[in-house]
């Protein structure tokens, strides 16, 4: 099954084009132009979404699932062309798309079977006290309700499972909110083929058609003038610090300040500690240049930073990592801006006052080859910018002088998606120490793992305080993303008769 993009907007329904165009930039296979979108389409798609609400707001759950297994099912339709366009736009591997189609997929399904179960509702009940002293109290029944249309920006690197049916937007749908999406201008066709599964879906359930849209991007104007619209209640956002960051801030600037739900960078330290060092270091060092580079180490949970103790076993954990790293050749990044990006990354930790390099290579164009670099914990504490996201296959061992200095170092993380403990049981002790000091950084502490790969389940936090998220009350991953999309209502004395379903 092949795909041709023909680049229009799906604007509640119709696929509309605009006479500006760009075109897109794959790693590999052909460009394709693709209509620039423009405010006027925002403010289309956003009526449309408002006007959905009155319907698919107050339709029931079971609707609500059939029509997000009906989208799993429009995209698993188009699975070969959704990963022919995925590859080809992003440069990731055949098998990432379609592992990564899997929990895209998932998402939806496990959304749908998570509404039916109702427990998301949260409802409540105070019954009346007539008698009671020296006032009675009426009867209060509370459950959570959508909040309106939602805007969602996908990120570059995940183009299924973070993007146009990712997450963001199945949480929303589920909750009962319709959905604008802006397109990510670095997968452009593969959000046009997952526009279209949708628009099949609505069709197939005979949905409100303004319950989606999809406006492509080329300027920035359509990203700012999404997040301003004045129908738009919330925004999903996966991206980088300083485009979550400048959103952000248009939300707060609002007539009506809305919530931004920003997830971005993180550099997830990892903390290693002594006897794991000593008895596995070597292990621990190859297991760390395995997750640094995976997907060319574009992962927001990607292990930049691990914090050892001086000595000799430290060092062996760095050689290992230094010979794992050294045998990973050049991997396509997603844009040749990215590219540039992480080159200006590994330059800034290159230029860091101590830092020495283990480990150097060159990379040109839209190719990412490992870096390896070495500071003391007390260069690092002294210099913010050692502590900031390169996207990309860079690793940074921090070498501390003792325990104390790994808890300064802990102790003076900002937000971070993830905190990794490397531990064996004669380390407890200093675990237990690290730890509520970890739990306070970051959404999701782990112990003896590699943090990339995010479990889609009912536990999971993928979220942290900032910068790695500008809520850090949220998690854009798993059910409880759907509280992003909910707020609670309490409803007093209102009869039976006319009470919404779900409460009586
Ligand atoms: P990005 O450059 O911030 O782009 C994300 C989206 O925001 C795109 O649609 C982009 O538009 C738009 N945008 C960015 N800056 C904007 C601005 N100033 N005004 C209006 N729109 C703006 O991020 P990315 O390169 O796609 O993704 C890589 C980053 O995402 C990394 O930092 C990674 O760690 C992070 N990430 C985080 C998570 C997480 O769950 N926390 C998951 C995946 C990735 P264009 O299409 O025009 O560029």
């Amino acid at each position: 099954m092949t795909f041709t993009p023909h680049g229009k907007h799906l604007v509640a329904g119709e696929w509309i084009g605009t006479e500006a165009t760009f075109q897109s930039e794959p790693a590999h296979g052909e460009a394709f132009a693709f209509s620039v979108g423009t405010p006027a389409l925002v403010d289309a798609a956003c009526q449309a979404a408002e006007e959905a609400f009155w319907s698919y707001g107050y339709s029931s759950r079971e609707e609500r699932a059939a029509f997000l297994n009906a989208i799993a099912d429009e995209i698993d339709a188009r699975g070969e062309a959704v990963t022919a366009i995925g590859t080809s736009e992003t440069g990731l591997p055949e098998g990432r798309l379609i592992g990564e189609r899997g929990r895209t997929v998932g998402q939806l399904r496990l959304f749908a079977s998570h509404i039916l179960a109702g427990d998301y509702l949260d409802r409540r009940h105070d019954a009346a006290l007539p008698d009671r002293a020296p006032l009675p109290r009426p009867d209060l029944r509370m459950m959570q309700r959508p909040i309106g249309p939602v805007a969602v920006f996908g990120a570059s690197n995940f183009p299924l499972a973070f993007s146009t049916a990712g997450g963001d937007t199945a949480a929303a749908l589920a909750a009962g909110c319709p959905v604008v999406v802006k397109g990510h201008s670095a997968h452009p066709g593969t959000g046009e083929i997952i526009a279209e599964a949708i628009h099949a879906a609505i069709e197939k359930c005979g949905v409100h058609k303004g319950v989606f849209s999809l406006i492509q991007g080329g300027k920035r104007d359509v990203g700012t003038a999404l997040v301003q619209h004045p129908l738009i209640k919330a925004v999903g956002f996966t991206g980088s610090l300083a485009g979550g960051r400048a959103l952000f801030d248009l939300c707060a600037q609002r007539d009506e300040p809305i919530p931004f739900f920003g997830e971005l960078g993180s550099v997830n330290p990892m903390f290693m500690l002594p006897n794991a060092v000593a008895n596995r270091g070597a292990a621990l060092g190859q297991g760390w240049a395995g997750s640094l580079t995976m997907g060319a180490g574009q992962f927001c949970t990607n292990p930049g930073i691990a914090v050892v103790l001086e000595g000799s076993e430290g060092e062996a954990f760095a050689e290992a990592a230094r010979d794992s790293l050294s045998a990973v050749g050049a991997q396509v990044m997603l844009t040749d801006g990215i590219a540039a990006a992480y080159r200006s990354g590994r330059d800034r930790v290159a230029a860091g006052t101590g830092v020495q390099e283990l480990l150097t290579s060159v990379c040109d164009l839209r190719n990412a080859t490992p870096y390896l670099y070495r500071t003391t914990a007390a260069q690092w504490l002294a210099d913010e910018h050692l502590a900031e996201e390169v996207f990309g296959p860079l690793g940074l061992v921090v070498v501390a002088k003792d325990m104390d200095e790994m808890m300064q170092v802990a102790r003076s993380l900002k937000g971070q998606l993830t905190c990794t403990i490397h531990m064996d049981d004669s380390d407890a002790e200093a675990a237990r120490a690290l730890l509520p000091v970890l739990e306070r950084k970051a959404g999701r502490v782990l112990a003896n793992g590699f943090p990339t790969g995010v479990e889609v389940s009912d536990t999971m936090v993928h979220g942290g305080p900032y910068p790695a998220s500008t809520n850090f009350g949220a998690t854009s991953v798993g059910t409880l993303s759907i509280r992003r999309f909910l707020r609670p209502v309490c409803y007093q004395n209102i009869p039976a008769s006319v009470l919404p379903t779900d409460l009586v």
